[in-house]
């Protein structure tokens, strides 16, 4: 089966993107937003339609995973055909791999609850939080991740701080390989720092690959090649 990555839903067109917002209508829900990305036919998707299959998915899965290894159900996930190369639902994949591993090492959580707040969560930040907002959605997954398995709130005293850190923490490593992005890379560095975190923090040691080795590279036009820590060249 040939994967469309990073091309348009409606007729397989490239994707583009613009400098400033334009106002465009979504082709599946018909409402309108301010957007800087569209297809080259002038198609666009809004977030929450093209997540919206994906996420459901990634839920589904996570709930009959007996994996203890976040990074198998994280490629798992990514192997689906609704989850595109690069996309806001990475913002959802990424905490809901690390909440299931968590959950199936000992973890005390509600997982199917955990996965629904995952999912509300890791679906407010937007595609693009990255490059505009400096603030890579996989990073902050990983941020979540701990908030929902430790109950942090706003007004909570360590588990608020290691909710951010954990996200510092992630962002650190994914800023310092520089751009262009890629979901799959920053996936993996995020869930790389959150297995240690867990270990060191909170005291589950998930399940992790001695290398991690990426099999999505030729499917990525931005691909960095070997700047990339998972690209093949460097394994
Ligand atoms: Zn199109
Ligand atoms: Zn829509």
């Amino acid at each position: 089966m040939e994967k469309k990555k990073e091309a348009c839903l409606v007729c397989g067109e490239e994707l583009q993107y613009f400098a400033v917002d334009r106002e465009m209508e979504c082709v599946y829900c018909h409402r309108k937003f301010m957007s800087k990305a569209s297809c080259k036919a002038g198609h666009y998707v809004c977030d929450e339609c093209h997540s919206k299959t994906a996420v459901l998915h990634i839920e589904e899965f996570c709930l009959k995973s007996q994996s203890k290894n976040p990074l198998e159900i994280a490629v798992k996930l990514m192997e689906d055909p609704y989850v595109y190369m690069h996309g806001p639902e990475h913002h959802v994949l990424v905490g809901s791999a690390l909440l299931t591993a968590y959950h199936n090492c000992g973890g005390q959580l509600d997982l199917p609850a955990a996965l629904d707040e995952m999912r509300a969560r890791g679906s407010k930040v937007p595609g693009g939080a990255c490059g505009f907002w400096g603030c890579c959605g996989a990073a902050v997954s990983t941020g979540m991740f701990v908030s929902i398995a430790t109950g942090a709130t706003p007004l909570s005293n360590e588990t608020w701080g290691l909710s951010n850190r954990m996200t510092a923490c992630a962002l650190h490593s994914i800023g310092d390989i520089d751009g262009p992005r890629c979901c799959k890379r920053n996936a993996f560095l995020a869930i790389r720092d959150a297995a240690k975190v867990v270990d060191k923090q909170l005291s589950i040691k998930m399940e992790m690959p001695d290398s991690i080795v990426c099999t999505f590279y030729q499917f990525n036009k931005q691909c960095i090649g070997k700047r990339c820590p998972f690209n093949p060249v460097n394994h």
